[in-house]
């Protein structure tokens, strides 16, 4: 199959975006197979050139399917290591992890998801230049490079990782507006917009993630991977760290909750983890399904759009693998969850585990409104999680190190 890549620009954000990221598992499945070749060499040499959107690129393009688990960490890596060694696609294998090691970094300290949105709402109250910001979000700052990279993120919903990296460095140091607006914006505008691995990247470049340690864009380094495209002029000399408060000690992760066999239960899907099939033992019934695709957990129009139509896809085979009769709705709210479960005579709602955000604080909420309807709700978490999450207590290199053991351990080194 011959996937749509990045077309020219149209100007008409949506339709670009579809044609950009399919949502659906067989465009995630036939992108990977298209990429798989590339995962080694060429991807190690050619991953830090942004030759621009509507060019060939040595990158995968998948984060807007791993970030939904259209397709999961786990499958990709394990048919990248069908057709590579472990130290021919080292480079790719990592750079997956990164997504699981931010994920389960914040899991571990989740205040810093909450001190983000508050930082978030402090500044949006009291930034006193509301002008610079939406300068910058509409591309009008005259620094080449960056202005592109406004309208590209509005206009495709996706950047390359290293456009991301000099973005948030000229937002943060040369323009030195808020970096939690700048995260923001990312957060309405990326299809792939994630709480862990956005939050976490700006405060990276920030200097605020490895304390002290920033990332300055330069015009050298920005000329030599965007192939010449962009040279601009004025950018900072210098990043200097920004500060915080101590984050508090690092939180257990919660025990792996048991399944009840015998009772039965109904499948709840969220825009957490869209590939049902795998989160759940084959032997695993269930009663009914709920496809929950609210769009007040996401942020942005297009990451919307992606996770409302990659909605049909998951109920569609959800009733085929699990047998089962599937519900579409489109709130998350507990009488919406306590009618579908009386009409499917459960008492118990099943749920691949919600890392932390919008959707866990959403469970959070009904667990105990549904518990007093005597109905159970019970957050599964995946093998790959529970065995990778533990680990991201300090920082990626000691993380990375554990990497090959892991793998080993899962069947796929
Ligand atoms: C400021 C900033 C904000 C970011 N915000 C997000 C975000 O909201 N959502 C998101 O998924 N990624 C985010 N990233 C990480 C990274 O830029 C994207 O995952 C990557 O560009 C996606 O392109 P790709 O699929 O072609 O990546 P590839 O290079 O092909 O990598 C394969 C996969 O590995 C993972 N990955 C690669 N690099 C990183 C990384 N640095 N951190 C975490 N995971 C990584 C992604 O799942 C990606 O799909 C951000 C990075 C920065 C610097």
């Amino acid at each position: 199959m011959t996937l749509p890549f990045h077309r020219c620009m149209t100007g008409d954000a949506l339709p670009m975006i579809e044609s950009t990221f399919p949502p659906s598992r067989e465009m995630a499945l036939a992108r990977l197979a298209q990429f798989v070749p590339g995962a080694g060499r060429r991807y190690e040499q050619g991953r830090n050139t942004d030759a621009g959107p509507d060019q060939p690129s040595a990158v995968s393009r998948l984060s807007a399917y791993l970030r939904y688990r259209l397709i999961t960490e786990h499958e990709v890596i394990a048919q990248v290591l069908a057709h590579h060694t472990l130290r021919d696609a080292e480079k790719f294998v990592q750079e997956v992890l990164w997504r699981t090691y931010w994920k389960g970094w914040l899991e571990l300290r989740p205040s810093v998801w909450r001190r983000f949105l508050d930082e978030r709402d402090r500044q949006q109250e009291d930034f006193p230049a509301g002008h610079a910001i939406i300068t910058a979000e509409k591309g009008q700052t005259g620094i080449e490079g960056f202005d592109d990279w406004a309208r590209e993120l509005v206009e495709t919903g996706y950047l390359h990782n290293h456009a991301r990296m000099w973005f948030a460095s000229i937002w943060i140091f040369t323009l030195r507006l808020p970096w939690a607006l700048g995260a923001d914006f990312f957060l309405r505008h990326l299809i792939d917009a994630d709480t862990a691995s956005n939050t976490l990247s700006w405060r990276w470049v920030a200097g605020l993630q490895t304390v002290g340690k920033t990332y300055l864009a330069t015009t050298d380094n920005i000329a030599r991977h965007t192939n010449g495209r962009f040279a601009p002029k004025g950018l900072a000399r210098e990043a200097v760290a920004l500060t915080e408060a101590p984050i508090g000690a690092i939180r257990g992760l919660a025990e792996q909750a048991c399944l009840d066999p015998a009772r039965p239960s109904a499948l709840l899907l969220t825009h957490e983890d869209m590939h049902a099939e795998s989160a759940f033992a084959d032997a695993q019934k269930f009663s009914a399904a709920i496809v929950a695709i609210d769009p007040g957990l996401l942020w942005g129009d297009g990451a919307r759009r992606f996770a409302g139509d990659a909605g049909a896809d998951i109920a569609t085979r959800a009733a085929s693998h699990f047998g089962c009769g599937t519900k579409r709705v489109g709130q998350f709210d507990a009488q919406t969850l306590i009618t579908a479960s009386q009409t499917a005579g459960v008492r118990q709602i099943v749920t691949p585990y919600a890392p932390v955000g919008p959707v866990a604080d959403a469970l959070a909420q009904l667990a105990p409104v549904l518990a007093r309807e005597g109905i159970a709700l019970t957050q599964m978490r995946r093998p790959w999680d529970s065995a990778f999450w533990p680990h991201a207590t300090r920082g990626f290199f000691s993380f990375k190190e554990r990497i090959p053991a892991i793998l080993q351990e899962r069947g796929l080194a």
